[in-house]
């Protein structure tokens, strides 16, 4: 094993994840309440019928492939996710900026927000924002070229929320979890910074050593990608699609480290991740360990790579095993 990623993990890990539950308030919150909540609970409301909308295509069969760019599928699934999400917050919060993978018009609408988050007290210091200070990042269908394939489980639903440049808040919402039958299928995280996370549990503390076990990109790999992950010696890679399942493995800890020394990430792919990943305790950055912004200016690729994991001193640790020769590639 990688001694200096095993000293950094087993000092380090047990900070573990924050209980939503524990800050939770009973105090009932409205329609009318603090924009934050209403966004967060508007989100996973549309990632939850988005997640139909994907198992329907599916079920039905045809899946009406359109290759965007080379390695850069589109399915009818991904269209009309993107058409719900875009068309329900939009009509919810007009003044919002949002930011979709896809570029469809809008006709499916959902107009009420899941109702246990509307009754959660909003964090202090996210009472006051405005619909001005909000760009939501969606990634309607994370994950297509596994859709596509039948790698089902590693289909997400994303919906990241940015106040200030900031990835403040996020929802993953995983249609096949649990089946690809409608009975019971699909789970949904999601996270809100000074709030923490609801939808899965904590990491079980342990005093054993933790492995260094490296997620990373299942269909996008380059041969830059490969020598980081080999210089990194870690006990195990898996490879897996989206970057929404990965950082789910980070949180159920499958994985202690999502890696890819490659650009072709965009905005939409790491916002919920990292939003719900820093809301549990962990940190995501370029694989350089600087943050990435997420106004609705920046460029939409992430040029320099991704590097997350669930804390943020097993971060610091894995920033220092990243070879030089692929943080002065990746360097802008
Ligand atoms: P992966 O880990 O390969 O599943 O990639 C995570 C997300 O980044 C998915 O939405 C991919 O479509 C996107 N992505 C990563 N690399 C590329 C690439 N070379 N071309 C297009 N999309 C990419
Ligand atoms: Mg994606
Ligand atoms: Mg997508």
């Amino acid at each position: 094993m990688n001694t200096r990623w095993l000293a950094a993990a087993l000092l380090l890990f047990n900070s573990c994840v924050l209980s939503a539950d524990q800050i939770r308030s009973p105090s009932a919150m409205s329609q009318s309440g603090p924009l934050m909540m209403r966004l967060i609970a508007s989100s996973v409301t549309a990632a939850n019928r988005a997640g139909k909308i994907i198992r329907d295509v599916m079920s039905q069969g045809d899946l009406g492939i359109v290759e965007k760019a080379k390695d850069d599928l589109q399915t009818e699934a991904d269209r009309s996710a993107q058409r719900c999400i875009v068309a329900s917050l939009s009509r919810q919060f007009p003044n919002i900026t949002i930011i979709g993978e896809e570029g469809v018009p809008s006709d499916w609408l959902i107009t009420h927000g899941d109702p246990e988050i509307l009754k959660k007290k909003c964090p202090d210091t996210l009472e006051d924002i405005t619909e001005e200070d909000v760009v939501v990042w969606v990634d309607p269908l994370d994950g297509t070229s596994e859709y596509t394939q039948g790698f089902l489980e590693h289909v997400t639903v994303l919906i990241g929320i940015s106040i200030r440049e900031q990835p403040i808040g996020g929802v993953i919402h995983q249609p096949f979890w649990g089946g690809s039958s409608e009975d019971g299928a699909g789970r949904t995280i999601w996270g809100l910074q000074g709030f923490g996370i609801e939808g899965l549990p904590p990491i079980p503390r342990t005093k054993e050593p933790i492995p260094l076990i490296v997620t990373t990109s299942r269909s996008h790999s380059n041969s830059l990608a490969e020598s980081c992950l080999e210089a990194m010696k870690p006990e195990k890679v898996l490879r897996v699609g989206g970057a929404g399942y990965k950082v789910l493995q980070l949180l159920e800890g499958t994985a202690t480290a999502y890696v890819f020394a490659s650009p072709g990430c965009k905005k939409w792919d790491t916002c919920a991740p990292e939003a719900i990943l820093r809301a549990a305790g962990g940190s995501l950055t370029d694989i350089l360990g600087r943050p990435y912004n997420y106004g609705s200016n920046v460029s939409r690729p992430n040029r320099s790579g991704v590097l997350a994991a669930p804390t943020v001193q097993m971060h610091q640790a894995l920033t220092d095993l990243i070879p030089e020769h692929v943080k002065t590639t990746l360097k802008d």
